[in-house]
């Protein structure tokens, strides 16, 4: 969920400013319960950077033994948002739910799930849960949660022949993900570019290739990515924890969807209807067709978003004016972050917004 321009650092780092509040907090020798709530609010007040996410996991570490009861769990959550999670991070949030009140209950179990699907849900991270059910401690509400999510999560649906095909003229690597993943590219992919002709011949023109990453892989295990591998992406985190992006490489667009979100399989983050086929395509347009007044007119709709304290689209939304316009792209075409948020709220809500919108991609429609 990445774009290139986010590389640039335009996304203020506020990890000093954290670690300040924490030791203020820490002053008296405990964070409570309403102080790690507070710390969390701050951290996330502007959207929270791959870097900062990571400061607050540290700390959360670092300081164990001095969160009061359920407080180390409040602050946690804040810091695996759309960041690089691997088996590792699962571990580390069982860890930290048993030391809370010594056992995981049900909201710790959704919690795993939701850190496990935000990295794919691929043999490593199903290893780790699995091996998070055979802690002894776990037991009733906690271990149910749990192992329904791993039976669903058993069986992927059939593969196809792995093949590159063209939709609405943009090559797709299928890389063999389920028929379901490749009809929903087939109807997204020319639903957004059919309202705006000279939107369409950009994208085709601005050598826009397109990745499927089946529902078991990684970014980094496909040929085309395979370069990423263990690296960090300069936006921070590691390419390997990503499930999609949109970013330009080797003068390429490059842009990589995961299966489980176009074939909404269980294992997708967030809501079922929500599309990040949607948003990382939204990052190849912004890359081929916002330039000059366009994106000064993107950047003052963003920064007076900020300045009034929203209302966005979604809490990702704040984090940079890429990802504000991706996310506001998913919600033009009905299928956003948050239910109820969709063209018509953008026009009541944030009627600029919903304005540039309609420039780009022709009247509002459902997709
Ligand atoms: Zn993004």
């Amino acid at each position: 969920m990445v774009a290139v321009r986010e590389a640039a650092g335009r996304t203020p780092n506020r990890v000093a400013d954290f670690t300040r509040e924490l030791e203020a907090a820490l002053s008296d020798g405990t964070i409570s319960k309403s102080e790690a709530r507070e710390l969390k609010k701050n951290v996330r007040r502007d959207g929270i950077t791959l870097r900062e996410q990571a400061a607050v996991r540290n700390a959360v570490n670092a300081h164990r033994d001095d969160f009061a009861k359920g407080a180390a769990a409040k602050l946690w959550e804040a810091s695996f948002i759309g960041d690089y999670n691997s088996a590792a991070l699962i571990e580390n949030g069982a860890r930290i739910a048993r030391a809370d009140d010594g056992r995981i209950g049900a909201a710790d179990a959704r919690r795993l799930i939701e850190i496990s699907k935000d990295s794919g849900f691929t043999p490593e991270e199903d290893r780790a849960l699995e091996e998070t059910l055979q802690q002894e401690r776990l037991n009733g509400p906690g271990r149910r949660v749990l192992e329904r999510y791993v039976e669903e999560t058993k069986t992927l649906p059939p593969r196809t022949e792995p093949e590159t095909i063209r939709i609405a003229g943009i090559p797709v690597r299928t890389h063999g993900a389920s028929q379901a993943a490749i009809d929903e590219l087939e109807r997204t992919l020319p639903g957004m570019l059919e309202g705006n002709a000279d939107l369409h011949r950009r994208l085709q023109r601005g050598e826009v290739e397109i990745s499927i990453v089946p529902a078991d892989k990684k970014i980094s295990d496909l040929a085309e990515f395979r370069e990423f591998r263990n690296q960090t992406a300069p936006f921070g985190g590691g390419y390997d924890g990503y499930r999609g992006l949109g970013i330009k490489k080797d003068g390429k667009i490059v842009v990589a969807l995961p299966e489980e979100n176009l074939a909404r399989l269980p294992t997708a983050m967030g809501r079922k209807d929500y599309s990040l086929a949607i948003h990382e395509i939204a990052h190849a347009v912004a890359l081929t067709s916002l330039r000059g007044e366009r994106w000064n007119t993107l950047l003052d709709l963003y920064e007076d978003r900020k300045k009034n304290g929203g209302p966005f689209t979604s809490n990702y939304a704040r984090k940079s004016p890429d990802e504000f316009f991706s996310e506001a792209s998913t919600a033009y075409f009905g299928r956003g972050p948050s239910a109820g948020r969709d063209a018509t709220w953008l026009r009541r809500r944030d009627p600029g917004l919903y304005d540039f919108l309609r420039e780009t991609y022709g009247p509002p429609r459902q997709l």
